[in-house]
């Protein structure tokens, strides 16, 4: 059963795991190629761009693809899209492996934005000290906002720094510890955390630690998908997996 799936995080490396080695599977990893130098996967993979609807389209028809499974981000909004539409269009399995959304808990001051400028806006006119944890590819927006002091955390080192003027950049990778976040937010006299809605447990901690020391969270909520089967267990997948393999 030739599959591809959809990558570029943890859900899909865990999936790539429990089926690497499977006889009766001929899966195919995709990465975007944002990250510059990735752990090889255990499963055949390719890197980069299929080039919109159409090119997708080429190669999973090119490609015999006999199901999808999107393990991309929750915000990788427009690949989830493309995918699809593709599969609607080629009448091909589609299954989404994502991890549910955060959800707010007594104690937790959420402010719940739809996208970076609106969490760029909920930051207020008086200069504040900004948490932001919300990856690389959108940091410019805080540009905006030159009068907040930012703690910048990312995995690798982004562009356009020297457009926040007051800023200190971390880079580390998860999973965090509640009490380290705590005492970093509390070093750093963080007052709001900005943040996406990503979910899972590895960056959960920093949520943990603001409703602890009762500092606000401006939410940037995911994008809406699709209607298309989500499933939130490797395990969930590889039963859906089980359920579309083609007659012999
Ligand atoms: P995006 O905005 O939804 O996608 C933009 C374009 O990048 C897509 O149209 C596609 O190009 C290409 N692309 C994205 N994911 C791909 C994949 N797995 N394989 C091949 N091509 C892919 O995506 P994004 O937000 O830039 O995220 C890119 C990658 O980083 C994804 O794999 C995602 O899982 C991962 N990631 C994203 C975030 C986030 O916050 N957005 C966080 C962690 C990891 P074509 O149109 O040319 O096919």
């Amino acid at each position: 059963m030739r599959l591809l799936i959809l990558g570029g995080t943890t859900e899909a490396s865990a999936l790539a795991r429990r089926i690497a080695g499977r006889h009766d599977l001929d899966p195919i990893l995709s990465l975007a190629g944002r990250t510059r130098s990735p752990t090889p996967p255990p499963i055949p993979f390719r890197i980069g761009g299929f080039g919109g609807i159409p090119g997708l389209k080429t190669y999973l028809i090119e490609g015999r693809i006999a199901a999808v499974v999107d393990a991309t981000h929750p915000f990788a909004a427009q690949m989830s899209q493309n995918a699809a539409i593709a599969c609607r269009d080629l009448a091909i399995p589609l299954a989404i492996l994502t991890r549910p959304a955060w959800r707010q808990q007594g104690g937790d001051c959420w402010f719940g934005v739809t996208d970076m400028k609106a969490a760029v806006l909920a930051l207020g006119e008086t200069p504040r000290r900004v948490f932001l944890t919300v990856g690389t590819l959108q940091l410019a927006a805080f540009a905006a906002a030159p009068h907040h002091h930012y703690l910048v955390r990312t995995i690798e080192h982004p562009h356009g720094m020297a457009a926040l003027p007051s800023h200190r950049l971390i880079l580390a990778r998860g999973p965090f510890g509640v009490e380290d976040e705590i005492a970093l937010m509390q070093e750093e006299r963080i007052e709001v955390l900005v943040t996406k809605n990503s979910g899972g447990a590895a960056t959960e901690a920093k949520i943990a630690a603001a409703r602890t020391l009762g500092v606000e969270v401006v939410m940037v909520e995911r994008p809406a998908t699709e209607d298309t089967r989500s499933f939130y267990t490797v395990d969930a997948v590889l039963a859906w997996i089980g359920d579309h393999r083609p007659a012999p």
